[in-house]
């Protein structure tokens, strides 16, 4: 095994590879602008798939009533209810609950899947007391938030393309997933019905709005992410046909499918080629949650493979995919110690070394802050690129005023370096002046809220 120096081109590489400097985010935010552009034009034009929300009620304060939110999106759904005030009471009231979904249901049949949620929502629906009103003869309505993916075409029907994240329900694919629900509450005796489908950023930007008419974008950065953002109807010319008024919509960008002009490393590429969807999603491979701790792992097996870095012998658990986790590389980065501790404790206890030398702890860290820092700035790049696609729609819209970026999610949340990496590029790329105006703001989880407040929006009733 080669001396520990072997390891120095490889750093000095990756430093230069993942410096992201402002010509580079500026090629990628674009990039991001005309990839919008070619996805409003022509479905499949481009990498941006666009997808309209069908929403053309937002949220105004206005809204007073009962309404019901219900979040499906992994193996848990959740429901919940909002009492609404108006401008000034605004939310009187909310409460949810959580339910988890049995695998044999995640991987049983279309009918059983939903009844399972309807009883889910009667028995929540049972327990609704005093704080909350259904005017007489109303049925109660629900914003279903649905992050998979489907087809829409209105604001309350679309068809299932294909389940993910680990659904395999058989005989959803080709239904419109508001039927299947409707008709499940139906059979469940259950007094409700479906006003909005939105997809889980939409509801983000809509619960965001909801308090701040300056909110133009939403962006979500957990596990994977995604961005929407505020488009006239106007400039949309792929849904010309449709001769829509005048006003505002909501695009759902699917901007993690993005990849021009991305700064990319050997270690990104093999880690594409050895997943379950190579050559797809590759922005959300470069900046989301599930995979910052997985390419750090790669330059580190790297670096052991050519150094006695973390030993002489290669530290078996440094083979396991995933085993490095995002969270782990917060905690060596929050580890601000002389002897990096807490860096050698996770060392130990994920990858297997123990003792790891002091070099090789903050080696550890530092390749850490490479790719952090690279995917907290090229996030930065492309929430500029939505917001100059939306400047140059009409000048002085979002630049010559003040605009809110919304943001949620656990990596954005949870992650100070990285969430300071993305504002410095969002900064260095605005300029002082046009800094001031941009405010990135957190909502916390906004989604849910934001579904029931899409459904008052657009309530059967209005
Ligand atoms: P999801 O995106 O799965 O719906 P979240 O928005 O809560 O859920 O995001 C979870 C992701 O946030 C995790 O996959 C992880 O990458 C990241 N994360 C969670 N906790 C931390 C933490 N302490 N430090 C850094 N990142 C974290």
């Amino acid at each position: 095994v080669a001396p520990t120096s072997a390891i120095a081109p490889i750093l000095a590489d990756l430093r230069l590879r993942c410096a992201a400097p402002l010509p580079v985010l500026r090629r990628v935010a674009d990039a991001m602008a005309s990839g919008m552009r070619a996805g409003l034009a022509d479905d499949g034009a481009g990498e941006l798939k666009m997808i309209p929300s069908h929403v053309y009620s937002l949220p105004t304060g206005n809204e007073t009533g009962l309404f019901y939110a219900l979040d499906l999106g992994g193996t848990n759904f959740r429901v919940l209810r909002v009492q609404l005030g108006g401008k000034d009471k605004r939310i009187i009231d909310t409460e949810f609950e959580q339910v988890s979904i049995p695998r044999e249901i995640m991987h049983g049949i279309t009918e059983d899947l939903f009844d399972f949620i309807a009883s889910g929502l009667s028995r929540f629906v049972a327990t609704e007391g005093d704080k909350f009103h259904l005017p007489q003869g109303r049925k109660r309505e629900l914003g279903f938030t649905f992050s998979f993916p489907v087809n829409q075409t209105s604001i309350d029907s679309g068809i299932l393309i294909k389940w993910t994240k680990g659904f395999a329900v058989s005989g959803t694919a080709g239904k419109d997933v508001v039927a299947c629900l409707n008709a499940a509450m139906e059979r469940q005796g259950l007094d409700m019905r479906v006003s909005a489908l939105v997809n889980d950023t939409v509801g983000t930007l809509a619960g965001a709005r909801y308090w701040d008419d300056d909110v133009m974008v939403a962006v979500i950065l957990g596990t994977g992410t995604n961005a929407c953002y505020i488009q006239r109807t106007e400039a949309i010319p792929k849904l010309q046909h449709l001769k829509l008024e005048t006003g505002n919509t909501i695009i759902n960008t699917e901007w993690g499918a993005f990849s021009d002009g991305l700064p990319l490393t050997e270690f990104d590429r093999e880690m594409d080629d050895e997943s379950i969807n190579p050559g797809e999603q590759i922005f959300e491979k470069t900046i989301s949650g599930m995979y910052l701790g997985e390419i750090v792992r790669r330059v580190l097996v790297k670096m052991a493979e050519v150094s006695d870095l973390f030993g002489h012998s290669f530290p078996k658990k440094l083979a396991e995919p995933f085993v490095l986790r995002t969270p782990h590389l917060c905690a060596m980065q929050q580890d601000t110690s002389d002897n990096l501790g807490e860096v050698e404790s996770i060392l130990s206890d994920v990858i297997g070394v123990s003792q790891a030398s002091l070099l090789a702890r903050r080696v550890t860290v530092e390749v850490s802050d490479c790719i952090i820092r690279r995917g907290g700035r090229l996030a930065g790049a492309g929430i500029i690129g939505i917001l100059e696609k939306m400047e140059n729609d009409s000048r002085g819209h979002i630049f010559g005023r003040r605009t809110v970026v919304a943001m949620d999610g656990g990596l954005y949340e949870k992650y100070p370096q990285y969430r300071r990496y993305m504002k410095e590029a969002v900064a260095e790329l605005l300029g002082p002046e046009r800094s001031n105006r941009i405010a990135i703001e957190h909502t916390k989880d906004g989604s849910g809220i934001g579904a029931a407040l899409l459904a008052a929006a657009n309530s059967k009733y209005a």
